[in-house]
């Protein structure tokens, strides 16, 4: 068993002013918990990354950061979502921690899986997945177009586990070596896998968000799973491929067809035919050339490798540096 470890459990936030003061009084209540019985040490901190918020947010953190040890916070120059924004916060807090959780600041993530995450990290495990056993609790709606989303994944070849989101934890090694994963258009859930290490699963329930509404509406959603597709799969292109071979053999069988008519003096005839043909062939070639055009706007992304995140302000380190 590791000596006690320091955690940092990162949250961003983007406009979420009706939870932060539960979510701090439960992860407060937890937190001290966990030091006391020793699990980890009590330099152990929460982290709040605020993701350009429009209402009080920010304001909120500042506050709890004067009046809590064990809170911190950061905030990014303006919105950029929840996947930069986590990342912002992972790639701080492992300045400071020897162990990261990440989790939504609505909690509907089962904070008390923290405790077997934990575990299984003293145990000797780099990652630990947090995954949902149940989504009872779960609209409808969500449920079907996440689950479906999972299976889809699978089926287009990306290594994702299975309901798991984006609570987690990592160790520092992971992070250090996440560092040099410079892509732009972020999909972590997707992007862990890949850094290797030995990692395990903690089951949970996931409840209903306690205050406020989801900040990832269907817009967001669809842009989030096609980011997922586009970024980690060629497979879409292996797929124009073929369609390209067998409309090439179907089109020679068109043309052996196109000659015997001719052949036989009665090439007037298939009008429907020709019209037909044009109008099949052009739509499926616009839809590949929309997928490789997908894959070309990506490059061009990355290319420009732009900054992920932009902090502005970083409360920890204002105060270290009162402190010194
Ligand atoms: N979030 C963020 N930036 C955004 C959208 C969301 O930082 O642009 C955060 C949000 O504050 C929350 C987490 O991402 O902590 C997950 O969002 P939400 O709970 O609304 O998503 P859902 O649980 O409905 O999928
Ligand atoms: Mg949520």
């Amino acid at each position: 068993m590791k000596k006690e470890s320091t955690l940092y459990v990162v949250i961003p936030c983007y406009n979420e002013e009706e939870v932060l003061q539960e979510t701090t009084r439960r992860l407060k209540e937890k937190l001290t918990k966990l030091i006391k019985n020793k699990k980890i040490s009590n330099k152990s901190k929460v982290m709040y990354v605020n993701d350009g918020s429009k209402d009080k947010t920010w304001e909120i953190i500042k506050n709890i950061n004067e009046n809590e040890e064990l809170f911190t916070g950061i905030t990014l120059s303006r919105n950029r979502g929840h996947q930069n924004a986590l990342l912002a916060g992972l790639m701080t807090a492992k300045k400071y921690a020897d162990v990261v959780i990440s989790m939504d600041a609505d909690l509907q993530d089962d904070i008390n899986a923290m405790d077997a995450m934990i575990d299984k990290y003293n145990d000797g495990c780099d990652i630990v997945y947090g995954v949902r056993s149940s989504r009872k609790k779960d609209s409808w709606f969500k449920k079907t177009t996440a689950q479906g989303f999972y299976k889809f994944m699978k089926l287009m070849g990306v290594d994702v586990v299975y309901n798991h989101a984006d609570y987690r934890l990592t160790s520092k090694r992971i992070l250090d070596s996440f560092e040099n994963f410079k892509e732009v258009n972020l999909f972590l859930r997707g992007m862990f896998p890949l850094v290797g290490y030995s990692s395990d699963v903690v089951y949970y329930e996931r409840n209903e968000r306690f205050a406020g509404k989801s900040k990832y509406p269907l817009k967001k959603m669809l842009n989030f799973a096609w980011d997922g597709i586009t970024s980690f799969s060629i497979k879409p292109i292996r797929l124009v491929l073929s369609l390209g071979v067998v409309i090439f053999a179907i089109s020679l069988l068109v043309l052996l067809y196109c000659l015997i008519i001719k052949l036989c003096g009665k090439a007037v005839a298939g009008w429907t035919f020709i019209v037909g043909s044009i109008w099949l062939v052009s739509g499926i070639q616009m839809l590949s050339i929309g997928i490789i055009g997908e894959y070309i706007g990506k490059i061009y992304s990355e290319t420009k490798a732009r900054p992920r995140y932009i902090i502005s302000e970083n409360l920890e380190d204002i105060k270290n540096e009162k402190n010194n």
